[in-house]
């Protein structure tokens, strides 16, 4: 941590903001034909994310829309502290986005009662209006990131240059993993905690956003951020 700069957080959405990931619910939901196969191979890292994600939904007939919007946002629970967390950020003038490789349909309602600026949520898109659902990806990899993220978290973090910001990272899973390596400062759960303490990228684990309060208000208190 340097004081002097400019704190600024990039949260994770799936198994972070909220309790589970949302489109591996979704899929385990509808069992489209063959996704299973496509996830694996994802998991594996046989294909990217970006591939594995916009083939898995292809399977999906769009007329399941209304079905599926209902499923994921009657099912998916917040995470403890989120709102209060988002009342510290706000009163401590941190500026905070999310950056998540999830969709529209689900993570716009699921933020609607938290007052974020649409501008301040990354994701990707759902297109319903074919037979099956498209996925759109309006943040695509930049230089030097050639994973296929899908929504690159990267690319997002590199438009707020290290000179002048600490950059602040909160995740859970590996999808986090190469924004973790680039951030000044990294709160993981899961597999991301996993990840971190077996390549050495330091991180400090959570259960919940009251943890990572706590924490930041410590560091505040001595001067580190
Ligand atoms: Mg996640
Ligand atoms: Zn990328």
């Amino acid at each position: 941590m340097t004081a002097g700069k400019k704190p600024v957080i990039f949260c994770d959405f799936d198994g972070t903001i909220t309790l589970s990931d949302n489109i591996v619910a979704i899929m385990k939901q509808f069992k489209p034909e063959g996704y299973e196969q496509i996830m694996k191979r994802t998991v594996d890292q046989e294909i990217s994310l970006r591939q594995g994600v916009g083939d898995m939904f292809a399977l999906l007939p769009s007329s399941r829309k209304d079905e599926i919007v209902d499923f994921v946002i009657i099912r998916a629970g917040i995470r403890e502290g989120f709102r209060e967390f988002l009342e510290y950020v706000k009163q401590e003038n941190i500026e905070f986005y999310v950056t998540s490789g999830g969709m529209d349909f689900f993570i716009d309602p699921l933020l609607a009662p938290f007052d974020i600026p649409a501008d301040h949520i990354f994701c990707n898109s759902a297109d319903f209006s074919g037979e099956q659902v498209e996925i759109l990806w309006p943040h695509p990899c930049q230089d030097p990131c050639n994973n296929g993220c899908g929504m690159c978290k990267t690319t997002v973090m590199r438009r707020f240059p290290e000179e002048q910001y600490e950059r602040i990272l909160i995740g859970d899973s590996l999808t986090d993993f190469e924004g973790a390596k680039i951030a000044d400062m990294v709160y993981s759960r899961s597999i991301l905690t996993d990840k971190c303490a077996e390549l050495g990228v330091k991180h400090v684990p959570f259960q919940n956003f009251f943890d990572i309060m706590d924490d930041m208000k410590q560091k505040q208190q001595q001067g580190v951020l």
